[in-house]
């Protein structure tokens, strides 16, 4: 079942309240619609009744798709006590646990895990696809605005690197790179109960820290 709750909010643009609902947890399977707005982003999207302006408004979420068996914690903060307690039976359960930081990290997480792929992997596809974009084409790291996983087929992953004036897609098979993090499963190790943040930041300071002990 999913919950929500009402808040009265002054609208940033026009400075009057109204009334907008707000999720605190979302169920993928008992909540189809749900699942689709959380996927979509449009979750967090509301609009001023009064000036008509849309915005986004990012609070903090559960989401969990039991079928797929993953939880997503949408949070700038560190998992709470409750939440935490919970980590034990859902990984117990086999679930992937996760926190994510921005509205853009849940939604491609969503996507990556129904596509039945670890973000892990995704995350490696994304760093290639970046080296890529820079080595072979002679991109500027500078110009790339974003790099999105988009989705998994046939084993072969595709990522999109975006500029502001073109985007180039990059098609990475995905068994060479589980097969790098299973050779070195030290390095890629995540502790799943902890909900770790598992993005660019955290890949990049994987290569960091190694880099420091050499
Ligand atoms: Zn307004």
């Amino acid at each position: 079942m999913s919950t929500s709750h009402d808040i009265k909010y002054k609208c940033p643009y026009c400075g009057r309240d109204f009334t907008i609902t707000v999720y605190d947890s979302v169920n993928a399977q008992s909540d189809p619609d749900l699942r689709e707005r959380s996927l979509s982003g449009d979750l967090f999207r509301h609009s001023c009744p009064h000036c008509k302006t849309d915005f986004m408004i990012q609070n903090p979420l559960v989401y969990s798709d039991p079928e797929k068996k993953f939880l997503i914690w949408l949070s700038n903060e560190e998992a709470t006590d409750a939440l935490a307690s919970l980590a034990k039976p859902l990984d117990q359960q086999g679930y992937t646990l996760r926190r994510c930081g921005t509205i853009q990290e849940f939604t491609e997480k969503i996507q990556i895990f129904e596509d039945g792929v670890s973000d892990i992997v995704a995350e490696l596809a994304k760093y290639d696809s970046f080296i890529e974009f820079i080595d072979s084409r002679n991109g500027n790291p500078a110009d790339v605005t974003s790099v999105e996983y988009q989705k998994t087929e046939d084993g072969v992953m595709k990522i999109n690197v975006r500029t502001d004036d073109k985007g180039l897609s990059f098609l990475i098979p995905t068994a060479m790179l589980e097969e790098e993090i299973r050779a070195q499963s030290d390095r890629y190790e995540a502790e799943n109960t902890s909900f770790p943040r598992i993005n660019s930041d955290w890949l990049i300071s994987l290569f960091t820290e190694s880099d420091g002990q050499a």
